[in-house]
């Protein structure tokens, strides 16, 4: 399957566990979420939400039950075509030994300078611009650069990958409260079309969510609206 997804993502009865655990990391997963709709996964440490985010990108494959997008599984998907459909902040950003532009670059390869400047300065990177700006070197994964910077980094990339399909890993951990706000609604403007699965421990942009998933050891084990829960 070759296309550029519209978005709509369903679990099925998804269960995974790690190699040599003696636990499901995820247990009997049902979850549907509209193209364009948006889901916080919530949960306290190791219930099962990064695993359920990097199942999306097939890191690994689940030993039973079937992930969809479109309606079509995750093993019937080019990966090229999945690539371009799915944008990602992880929880542990990905920084590699190169310079900004390419760490820039391939998040999109057909952007400019131009484009990389301007999302630079929309999360509020312009300091990165002054000299040696684009060219500047990052080190070994992002050693040069702060905490919140890596974090402001990795975001630019989502923005700039423009796809369909967002998955936030706690994106705004490590920011403060005010970055964190500004952070949040750029995304969600950014967003205001894409599915968004948007995993956090904190209660701050909830409200801008269609649905809430609460989970615990593996499963979901409430859903509802903001005003539900
Ligand atoms: P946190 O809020 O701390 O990020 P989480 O909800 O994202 O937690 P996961 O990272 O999905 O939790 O982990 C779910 C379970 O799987 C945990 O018990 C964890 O120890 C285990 N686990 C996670 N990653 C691996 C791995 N690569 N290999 C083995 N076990 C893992
Ligand atoms: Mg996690």
């Amino acid at each position: 399957y070759a296309n550029v997804a519209k978005g709509k993502l369903t679990f099925s009865g998804v269960s995974y566990r790690y190699h040599g655990a003696e636990q499901d990391a995820l247990s009997d997963v049902n979850l549907e979420v509209a193209a364009g709709k948006k889901i916080a996964l919530l949960g306290r440490t190791g219930c099962g939400k990064s695993t359920l985010l990097q199942l999306i990108t097939r890191n690994w494959d689940p030993q039973r039950g079937t992930i969809l997008i479109d309606d079509v599984s995750l093993t019937e998907w080019q990966e090229s075509a999945l690539r371009k459909s799915i944008a990602v902040v992880s929880q542990r950003v990905d920084i590699f030994n190169g310079t900004l532009r390419n760490n820039l670059k391939m998040a999109n390869s057909s952007a400019s300078d131009d484009d990389f400047k301007e999302v630079l300065n929309q999360v509020g990177l312009q300091v990165l611009l002054e000299e040696p700006g684009l060219d500047m070197w990052l080190g070994d994964g992002g050693r040069l650069l702060s905490g919140g910077e890596k974090r402001r980094l990795s975001i630019a990339r989502a923005l700039l990958r423009n796809a369909p399909v967002l998955l936030l890993d706690e994106p705004t951990e490590g920011l403060d409260a005010r970055t964190e706000q500004q952070i949040l609604s750029l995304i969600l403007e950014h967003a205001k079309n894409k599915t968004v699965v948007f995993i956090t421990h904190r209660l701050i942009g909830l409200t801008d969510m269609d649905e809430i998933c609460l989970m615990d050891e593996g499963r979901i084990i409430e859903q509802g609206s903001h005003q539900t829960l």
